[in-house]
């Protein structure tokens, strides 16, 4: 008999049924895939990433990069494994995916308290649970939770980013260099492809007039309410950043700030960065170019881009559903369900967005639910670090405009001096105001990363 079930074994949910498990729980992990699809996993590994292979900045005065030091400090399990496989990505972490996602998989595989079950759950279990099912429930079990909080779900669809073979880019015309020669190769981390300003509006014109995957169902969740501005910004289509403004892509994902092309000696009119995507590198992504276009359209098109006029591709963009919680009125800080103590949410369904976010919350779903289970008091991050602040932002936001939040400094509670000092200097006095409290709290409270988590850590009775 399991103490504990945990729904999904993507980020959250390999996360979640860790820390669990390692605080003696004995844990379901329910997987669907490979019997069910979720429309953007390829494998049946734990942990996959779907789109890009960057879990962001590692610099520790940048937002995501504070998250990641107060992972470390909590213990993440997945943070460990995907630095074992990272890349070079300048100051960000980038992993070859199948070597991370196989690391999770052993990890979890190998734990004596972990058994992983491949099924659909389609129904919220009666013991206690965690629900990680991701963006991509299943549609049977997003039925389940909706007639539970007799809410409907939020919805919205989300675009991931085309990935090509390494020996197809014509290296006569790219190149390589990181923005500001910042990288961790002295040639440079990245592949860029270079346009001049003719180039670039003749490919601007072609990515406007291609055919697109139709999306009725979006177009209907638009007139339905569903802002555009419900795409996570950092994901939106080419096509769509690119009809507000014929130079829109050139100072969005296209910029070429900081990049100077060796063989002309100028600062390119755009760019088309290539990011390493796995540890052979053998193949690249293309940064920030989600897209919706029909595959033979991605082909020709993206093709007209300096330097891949021969591109071969491995993987195509396209256009997902993402499914989110109505959280601000559904969860507690703790992660638990408003209305049922042993039920918890974490990851994107709770509206925290991206990567590293969403093995933050399974981070603590995981702490909390082992908490409940040994009859301790659960705990509720302080909004000054950056998980506590995520946790803050989903279960407080105003309803109406709720949007998934990935880490960043606005949502902080602003500092007292903020206004004084520039930017850099602000994300370092963040970050160490975070840690800080972090650290005070762990030793207040003679708590360690193995027991709990606690902090200006208020906590919280479970009941
Ligand atoms: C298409 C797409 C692209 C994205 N690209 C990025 C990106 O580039 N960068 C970024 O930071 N974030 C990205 N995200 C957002 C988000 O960070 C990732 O989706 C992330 O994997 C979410 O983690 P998760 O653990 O919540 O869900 P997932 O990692 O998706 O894990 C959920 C798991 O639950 C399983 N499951 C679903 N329903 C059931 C069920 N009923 N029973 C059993 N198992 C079930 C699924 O098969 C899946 O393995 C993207 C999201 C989508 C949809």
């Amino acid at each position: 008999m399991a103490d504990l079930i945990v729904i999904g074994g993507g980020l959250a949910g390999s996360e979640a049924a860790f820390q669990a498990a390692e605080r003696g729980l004995k844990v379901q992990l329910y997987e669907m895939r490979p019997f069910v699809r979720t429309g953007a996993h390829q494998t049946h590994d734990l942990a996959e990433l779907v789109c890009s292979n960057s879990l962001g900045s590692n610099l520790p005065d940048r937002a995501s990069g504070l998250l990641k030091n107060e992972m470390r400090i909590l213990g993440s399990m997945l943070l460990e494994c995907a630095e074992t496989a990272s890349l070079p990505a300048g100051g960000a972490l980038a992993v070859d995916r199948e070597l991370f996602a196989r690391l999770v998989t052993e990890r979890i595989e190998n734990h004596p308290n972990i058994q992983i079950i491949r099924e659909e759950i389609k129904g919220i279990p009666k013991i206690m649970a965690i629900v990680a099912s991701g963006p991509l429930t299943s549609p049977a079990l997003s039925k389940s939770i909706a007639v539970l909080s007799n809410e409907e779900h939020l919805f919205f669809f989300d675009a991931i980013a085309p990935v090509i073979h390494a020996d197809s880019i014509n290296m006569d015309i790219a190149f390589r260099a990181s923005r500001y020669g910042k990288g961790e190769h002295d040639e440079g981390d990245y592949i860029n492809c270079p346009f001049t300003k003719e180039e670039y509006y003749a490919f601007v014109e072609a990515l406007l007039l291609a055919e697109r995957i139709e999306l009725r169902s979006f177009e209907e969740a638009i007139k339905s309410g569903v802002k555009a501005g419900h795409f996570f910004e950092g994901c939106l289509p080419v096509e769509i950043i690119a009809e507000r403004g014929i130079d829109s892509l050139a100072f969005g994902p296209m910029r070429p700030v900081g990049l100077r092309d060796p063989r002309t000696g100028r600062r390119p009119y755009a760019v088309v960065q290539l990011r390493q995507d796995n540890l052979a590198g053998s193949l690249y992504n293309l940064v920030g170019f989600q897209t919706n276009l029909k595959f033979p359209e991605q082909r020709r098109v993206l093709r007209l881009i300096p330097g891949l006029e021969n591109a071969e591709f491995l993987r195509y963009g396209q256009m997902h559903r993402n499914t989110f919680i109505a959280s601000p009125k559904l969860l507690r800080p703790t992660l638990q369900y408003i209305e049922r103590d042993d039920l918890f949410f974490a990851g994107q369904i709770t509206g925290v967005e991206g990567y590293i976010g969403n093995i933050a919350t399974g981070l603590l779903a995981g702490i909390n639910a082992a908490r409940l289970h040994h009859h301790e008091n659960l705990i509720t991050l302080p909004s000054t670090t950056m998980l506590g602040a995520l946790c803050h932002y989903v279960t407080h936001a105003d309803l109406k405009d709720f949007q998934p939040m990935k880490a960043n400094f606005g949502i902080l509670p602003p500092l007292e001096a903020a206004s004084k000092i520039g930017k850099r200097e602000r994300g370092q006095a963040y970050a160490e105001r975070a840690l800080a409290d972090l650290a005070h709290a762990l030793s207040r409270d003679n708590l360690t990363s193995d027991a709990a988590i606690a902090g200006e850590f208020r906590t919280e009775d479970s009941t």
